[in-house]
């Protein structure tokens, strides 16, 4: 199977293969024709499978083959949340590695710098929103961003999200993003408080383990 029959559009088979990618692996087999779909996904998942390019080229499709139903400065349409900065640059990367040919614009957040460069950057166009959930609550609370217009939410290495005590941050960020979205969940263990989180979260989600 190619990156092109699991329905991806050109520009980011293109981009795919200028990353080196000739096969898609096992989570991206799974995860990108359900996320395409716009179907919930739940995916047992550690770092090197995979996973980040196996929800950011779904997620970039669904947001370039659809039009924003108002774009508004600082209103992102998808949100990835990380438990770390690391991760957060990380996932930023790929979206700027695979989203090069199409023209959507992104944006990552976290903790422990200026807030004032990232108060500037929300005054310009935004579809993506990579965010630790600490910083993420402060721009939320100044109200610099606006989480109304989410279309897709990613929670990436949830488990990890828990350990560090960010529950109720998630679940103040949940509260401010509307109902009606596609919801990815990623984690590397599925602890009660992880499937209490889903529970919560998931609509009749796919399930990927791999
Ligand atoms: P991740 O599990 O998302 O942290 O990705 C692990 C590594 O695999 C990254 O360095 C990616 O660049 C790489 N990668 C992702 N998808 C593929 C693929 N289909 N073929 C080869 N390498 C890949």
């Amino acid at each position: 199977t190619t990156f092109a029959e699991l329905g991806l559009i050109e520009p980011l088979t293109r981009a795919v293969t200028d990353a080196g990618y000739s096969t898609p692996t096992p989570i991206q087999l799974q995860a990108i024709p359900q996320v395409l779909k716009g179907g919930d996904l739940m995916a047992a998942a550690q770092t090197g499978t995979g996973k980040t390019a196996g929800f950011t080229l779904p997620l970039l499709q669904r947001l370039a083959t659809t039009p924003p139903e108002s774009a508004r400065p600082g209103r992102p349409r998808a949100l990835v949340l990380t438990p770390t900065r690391e991760l957060a640059a990380q996932v930023g990367e790929s979206v700027d590695t695979y989203g090069k040919y199409l023209s959507l614009k992104s944006m990552v957040m976290f903790g422990g710098v200026n807030i004032n460069p990232q108060i500037r950057q929300l005054g310009h166009r935004l579809d993506i929103l990579v965010a630790t959930p600490g910083r993420l609550l402060d721009h939320a609370q100044q109200k610099t961003v606006d989480l109304s217009g989410v279309e897709i939410l990613v929670l990436d290495e949830a488990d990890r999200m828990l350990d560090m005590g960010f529950i109720r941050d998630i679940r103040k960020v949940l509260a401010l993003l509307p109902a009606r979205r596609q919801n990815l969940l990623y984690s590397a263990t599925f602890s009660d408080e992880i499937k209490t989180l889903a529970d919560g979260l998931l609509d009749n989600p796919q399930m990927v383990e791999v």
